[in-house]
């Protein structure tokens, strides 16, 4: 059985050969060079074992760091006063150093070796970190910590990175009117000009200006997004189960949330209620996304001529299940690449007709155009229920009745 002393000891001879006695370095700098040699000390203990067994000579300045190794427990204070203002659970410790001490450690690998060597950064991070720990009571978390230190060494100052919280929830919009998210006027980019009222958006509000107040109120964030899985047009309304969202508040100062609250301030308003609210992940925001679900719509359509209800639900099932070619609408195409794809209908019921108008329910594949469906956008979408009528049609009311999630 080697001891961890006795595995850095093998290695020491093989920096005496590389020269190393000529060097002035701290133990934390010599015992790094075998950084990975002996497991379960620390850089400081593998160098004062090889100082002695190559009987070298310490007291003087560290040529490498200057001293820096010796001020981990500063470096500890100064980042324990900047985390204290701010509410989190996990921490991470990174650090900043001067590129000519990096740069110094390497041209000593290149004499001495690389092989066992541990880089200045990471010992750093690892022994703040280790500090940090000891003070806050919580080990430092790797992945997707709440809150990271940023420690310049050079000017003993550090940068505390607050990572977003995340809400899951699903919110029906009851009103129309509404955009999901708050829509900048496009005259003045959201500095409030006389096109939009000086407010610097098109709308009063959004889901989610309405989602986020109470949680801002709450949090102390700087800043909120709203990621839905999809969004229905503004003036559509969201019934049923209502659309699956996660609320991203940036910067938290606080990162309990009552979510109870956070419900019973948004849905009194009668235009946006929420439901299912927990805590989430980012992780969870792709996945949100790209969900493909499909989705049941309610349209209200009106004729240009009268429609009687057969031919009605014949050209309704013959657009059924079959590819449907939508290019870019004209009303999105000032932000959407011009393309054509193919969508398809799974179901479309005629729910109530006379003659001059009808209410319809379809359930449509993610991304269909349920509109231009409908009016057939000039001939941009084909076939469209107006084409296989042969008689012009407008949608007068549209709402998104469920979307079919798997969540
Ligand atoms: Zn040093
Ligand atoms: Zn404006």
């Amino acid at each position: 059985m080697t001891t961890a002393l006795e595995a850095v000891l093998q290695v020491a001879d093989t920096l005496a050969v590389g020269g190393i006695r000529d060097r002035s370095l701290c133990d934390a700098c010599l015992g790094r060079l075998v950084g990975r040699a002996g497991h379960g000390l620390t850089n400081s203990e593998r160098g004062r074992a090889i100082r002695e067994r190559l009987t070298i000579d310490g007291g003087g300045p560290c040529s490498l760091c200057g001293g820096l190794l010796g001020e981990v427990d500063k470096f500890a204070a100064l980042a324990a006063a900047k985390l204290a203002p701010w509410d989190f659970r996990t921490f991470l410790v990174g650090s900043k150093v001067d590129p000519e001490v990096v740069a110094r450690e390497e041209l000593l690998w290149t004499t001495v070796g690389a092989a066992l060597a541990e880089g200045i950064k990471s010992e750093l991070n690892r022994e703040i970190g280790k500090r940090l720990e000891a003070r806050l009571g919580i080990p430092a978390e790797f992945s997707r910590p709440d809150i990271v230190a940023v420690v310049d060494t050079a000017f003993d100052s550090v940068n505390v990175e607050v990572n977003p919280l995340f809400i899951y929830g699903r919110y029906r919009k009851l009103a129309r009117g509404i955009p999901q998210t708050r829509w900048p006027c496009r005259r003045c980019r959201g500095k409030g000009c006389a096109h939009c009222g000086g407010r610097g958006k098109m709308y009063e509000t959004s889901v989610e200006e309405m989602i986020a107040a109470p949680v801002m109120a709450q949090t102390g964030g700087s800043g909120h997004a709203l990621h839905g899985m999809g969004r229905e047009d503004v003036d559509a309304r969201m019934l049923g189960r209502g659309r699956p969202f996660i609320l991203e508040i940036k910067e938290p100062v606080r990162r309990s949330v009552d979510l109870g609250a956070v419900a019973a301030a948004v849905n009194p308003s009668g235009a946006v209620e929420v439901d299912g609210l927990r805590m989430a992940s980012g992780a969870e925001v792709t996945p949100l996304k790209e969900d493909r679900a499909q989705k049941v719509y309610r349209v209200l359509v009106k004729f240009a001529a009268p429609v009687e209800d057969g031919n009605l639900k014949g050209a309704g099932a013959s657009l059924v299940a079959r590819p449907i070619g939508q290019r870019t609408p004209i009303r999105v195409s000032h932000r959407r690449a011009d393309r054509t794809r193919e969508r398809r209908i799974l179901a479309l019921e005629v729910t109530r007709s006379d003659r001059g108008t009808a209410e319809l329910r379809i359930t449509a594949e993610a991304g269909t155009y349920v509109k231009e469906l409908v009016h057939g956008d000039r001939g941009r979408t084909t076939p469209s229920l107006a084409e296989s009528l042969g008689v012009a049609c407008e949608v007068v009311e549209l709402d998104v009745l469920d979307i079919q999630d798997t969540g």
